[in-house]
């Protein structure tokens, strides 16, 4: 069944798409089952479901970060993925760069944008996108490759059509600015009930959970 899936979502996606498995609850034996069809990126929200997946799944792939990550998990996080897709704060980017340069590493990152400016969510609003990004642009030891977005959820995913939108203009006017230490290639935005759209829109990464590996039974 999860290769099947996995099938028809690859053979949909344009060119230039990645695709990403977004694998919270997922056991590693679903996930292995995925990187055996075709998946080159696992997107994990809990780091210590992410060191067990990592064990039992391997290094063949790349793994992301896509949770919200707190302070106190910064290092381990740091020493396991190969992206984290989910930073907000100055605060967060000046961790990830300590822990970083204390490994001899350079973490590549997104920015995630707070694309339905919901209070009670992550992510950085886009007003204050710009600044971030430049000062998180003078840390050595962290690279910032584009932005996630979320987006507020909705039943009808049209209704998520403007948050791409903005998301995406925000994306190409920062490309633009050829920001030094700043390199913007990745625009991921798009869930299972969305992603279509979101290609539609401009997203050139994907995270796909439930359309992979069925509905999950919590979280
Ligand atoms: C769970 C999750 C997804 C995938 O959601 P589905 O609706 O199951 O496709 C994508 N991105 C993030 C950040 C997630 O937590």
């Amino acid at each position: 069944m999860i290769k099947e899936n996995i099938q028809r979502i690859l053979n949909e996606l344009p060119d230039g798409v990645e695709l990403v498995a977004a694998a919270k609850t997922r056991t590693p034996q679903e996930i292995g089952e995925a990187v055996e069809a075709g998946i080159n990126i696992i997107g994990e929200n809990y780091v210590q479901e992410a060191v067990r997946a990592i064990e039992g799944v391997g290094r063949s792939v790349s793994w992301h970060f896509i949770g919200h990550l707190q302070k106190n998990k910064v290092g381990k996080a740091v020493s396991i993925f190969d992206m984290i897709q989910t930073v907000d704060s100055f605060e967060l980017a000046k961790e990830i760069d300590k822990a970083s340069q204390s490994m001899g590493k350079v973490m590549s990152i997104l920015v995630e944008i707070n694309s339905g400016r919901e209070p009670q969510k992550f992510g950085v609003i886009p007003e204050d996108a710009l600044e971030l990004i430049e000062h998180i642009g003078s840390l050595q030891n962290i690279k910032c490759m584009g932005f996630m977005t979320m987006g507020p959820r909705f039943g009808d995913p049209e209704d998520s059509r403007p948050y791409f939108v903005e998301t995406r203009r925000l994306y190409d006017k920062i490309k633009h600015l050829n920001l030094p230490g700043i390199e913007m290639k990745y625009l991921s935005m798009g869930m299972t009930n969305s992603y279509l759209i979101a290609i539609q829109e401009g997203a050139n990464m994907v995270r796909i959970g439930t359309k992979i590996f069925g509905e999950r039974e919590y979280a």
